[in-house]
């Protein structure tokens, strides 16, 4: 049975994680962590940045960005890079994988734990010590199937 983990208990507990690490909550970071817990779109600093700006008059890109970096260097967010289009963030940390939308780029989770053995099968093929691995499936969501339809 499914515990519930409210997204409340989720920022309390991501505070306090920041603070043991000596970080600063300052209104404008906890805005942009709760933006993160409840908004599982994997959005860029941009789009976090518009969607806040109204409420914060001394927000930047750049402050949003620079919070961005402080919660990954904490360990509380996972930074997507896409070659040269903008980072993405995921406050969800554990292993999963993403399916993006070739029409509209929407990020979709999913979990497939059977293909953690890849990386055993690496190290021991090529002796590599292997750190991570990375894999993106691409298709079209839901939603725009059934826009090409109409
Ligand atoms: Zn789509
Ligand atoms: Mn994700």
């Amino acid at each position: 049975m499914a515990v519930e983990y409210t997204h409340e208990e989720q920022l309390q507990d991501a505070i306090k994680t920041l603070r043991e690490t000596g970080v600063r909550i300052t209104p404008q970071r906890q805005a942009v962590l709760q933006y993160l817990i409840e908004h599982h779109t994997h959005p860029t600093a941009d789009e976090i940045y518009k969607a806040l700006a109204s409420q914060f008059s001394n927000m930047s890109v750049a402050t949003v960005y620079n919070n961005l970096k402080v919660f990954k260097e904490t360990g509380l967010i996972k930074e997507l890079t896409y070659g040269d289009a903008a980072s993405r963030f995921d406050f969800d940390n554990s292993n999963h994988y993403h399916i993006i939308c070739s029409e509209c780029g929407k990020i979709s989770d999913f979990h497939y734990p059977r293909l953690d053995e890849v990386e055993s099968i690496a190290e021991h093929i090529t002796s590599y010590a292997v750190t991570h691995h990375r894999m993106e499936i691409y298709g079209i969501c839901p939603e725009c199937q059934s826009k090409k339809k109409k």
